[in-house]
C-alpha cells in the first residue's frame, strides 16, 4: 500500500459501501461506489472525467452503480453494481503511477468491486491497474481476458432488433424491413453488416464521413444526414451513437413504430418513456438491450475462466428479457423503461430473499 494513498469512506443511503481515494504524488482523486452486491461481485468500469467539483463526481458515479445493478440484474451476469470514476482531464493527468494509486484503490476493497474500461480508459490504462489489484476485467484475449466487448454487445442489440421487431409486427424477421440506425462505430458498424446480412433495407448516418462512404460502398446501405436520421420513415430507429436522443424534439418528430439502439441513456429524462407510450412507440430499454458487452465480460468470473461459448449463449437471453419487461409494461400500463425497472428490482428483491 502507497503510504501516499488516503482512503475514506463516505457513507450513502442504499449503497452499499462508497470510498474515495486521494493521493497528493500523483494527483489521484477517485471515488469508486458499489451499490449492491445481493448477486454477485459489483462490476462497473472506470471513468474518468474533468468534474467541476468532487460533489458532481460523486453523483455521477452513485447513478452509474446503481444503472450497473440493474443492468447486470436483468441480464443474469450473477454480479452486482459499482463503478469508479477519476477526477482529471485525460488529456494532461495520466500517469503510469496514477494508475499504479488508483490500483491500490480498487484493490483496497479486496474484490467487492471490479474494475472495466469506460470513458477515457484505455486497455493500456487497465493493464497498469492490473500491477497493483487482480480485481480487473476486460482485458485483451492475449492477458487472459474477454477482450473487445463491442462485437458481444452489437449480436445482443441485433438479437434485442429482431425480438423488437416481432414484438411490434408479429414477424422478428429484419428481411423486408427498413432499419434507420444512428452511428456506425464499433457496435452500430456490426449492426448494419448483420442486418444486411438478414435482408433488411439499412438506412444510416454519422458524421464520420469516410465511415459512412465504407458501408455505403461494401453493403449498399443508404445514407442520410445526421440531422435526418431521427426522423426518417422506418420500421425501427436504432440508435447507436450518443445518449439523450430520445427527448422532447425529437419523440413528437419520430416517424417509427420501434426504437431499439446500442446507445446509453436513450432517453434525455425518465419522462420521456412515458412520451414513447404515448405516442405508441415501442422502445427497448437501452440498460437491457446493450447487456451483450457486460454478459461476455461478466464470463470472466465463471470457473475455469472466459468462455465464448458461454457467452454467446447469456447473450442469447436479452431476447427473453425484453419480452418479460414489454409484459410487465403492458400488463401494468407503465413504460417500458420503467418496467425494465421494476424487473430489475424484482430480481434484486428475489435474490435479497434467497440469501436471507
Ligand atoms: P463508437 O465510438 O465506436 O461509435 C459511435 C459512432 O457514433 C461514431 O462512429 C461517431 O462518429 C458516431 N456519432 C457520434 N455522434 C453522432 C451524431 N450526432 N450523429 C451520428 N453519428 C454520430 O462507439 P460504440 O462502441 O459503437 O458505442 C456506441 C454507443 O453504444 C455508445 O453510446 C456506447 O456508450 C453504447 N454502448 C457501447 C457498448 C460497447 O460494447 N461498445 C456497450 C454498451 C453501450
Amino acid at each position: 500500500m502507497s503510504d501516499t494513498l488516503q482512503i475514506t469512506d463516505i457513507p450513502v443511503e442504499g449503497y452499499e459501501r462508497v470510498v474515495r481515494g486521494v493521493d497528493p504524488s500523483c494527483g489521484l482523486h477517485a471515488i469508486i461506489a458499489v451499490h449492491d452486491t445481493t448477486l454477485g461481485p459489483a462490476l462497473g468500469g472506470l471513468r474518468m472525467w474533468n468534474y467541476k467539483a468532487e460533489e458532481d463526481a460523486l453523483f455521477d458515479v452513485k447513478r452509474l452503480a446503481k444503472g450497473m445493478s440493474y443492468k447486470s440484474a436483468v441480464a443474469h451476469t450473477g454480479l452486482g453494481g459499482g463503478k469508479a470514476v477519476m477526477i482529471g482531464d485525460a488529456k494532461t493527468i495520466k500517469s503510469e503511477a496514477l494508475y499504479l494509486s488508483m490500483g491500490r484503490l480498487v484493490d483496497s476493497l479486496g474484490g467487492l468491486y471490479t474494475t472495466a474500461e469506460d470513458v477515457n480508459t484505455t486497455i493500456g490504462d487497465l493493464e497498469i491497474i492490473r500491477r497493483s489489484t487482480k480485481y480487473v476485467t476486460g482485458l485483451s484475449r492475449e492477458s487472459g481476458g474477454s477482450g473487445n466487448p463491442s462485437p458481444y454487445t452489437a449480436y445482443g442489440v441485433y438479437l434485442g432488433v429482431c425480438a423488437a421487431l416481432g414484438q411490434a409486427y408479429d414477424n422478428d424477421s429484419p428481411k423486408g424491413r427498413t432499419v434507420a440506425v444512428q452511428g456506425v462505430g464499433a457496435v452500430g458498424g456490426a449492426l448494419v453488416e448483420r442486418l444486411v446480412e438478414a435482408g433488411a433495407s439499412v438506412i444510416i448516418a454519422d458524421r464520420n464521413e469516410k465511415r459512412v462512404q465504407e458501408l455505403v460502398d461494401q453493403l449498399g446501405v443508404k445514407a442520410v444526414s445526421e440531422d435526418e436520421i431521427m426522423t426518417v420513415e422506418c420500421d425501427l430507429l436504432a440508435p447507436c451513437a450518443l445518449g439523450g436522443v430520445l427527448n422532447d424534439d425529437t419523440i413528437p418528430a419520430l416517424r417509427t413504430k420501434v426504437v431499439a439502439g446500442a446507445a446509453n441513456n436513450l432517453l434525455l429524462k425518465p419522462e420521456h418513456g412515458a412520451m414513447m407510450k404515448e405516442r405508441g412507440i415501442l422502445y427497448a430499454p437501452d440498460y437491457v438491450i446493450n447487456a451483450g458487452g457486460i454478459i461476455n465480460v461478466s464470463v470472466e468470473f465463471r470457473d475455469g475462466g472466459y468462455d465464448e461459448d458461454v457467452a454467446l449463449r447469456k447473450i442469447e437471453r436479452i431476447p427473453q428479457a425484453l419480452k418479460e419487461l414489454w409484459t410487465i409494461a403492458s400488463e401494468e400500463d407503465i413504460p417500458t423503461s420503467e418496467a425494465a425497472d421494476r424487473l430489475a428490482e424484482r430480481i434484486l428483491a428475489e435474490g435479497r430473499a434467497a440469501k436471507a
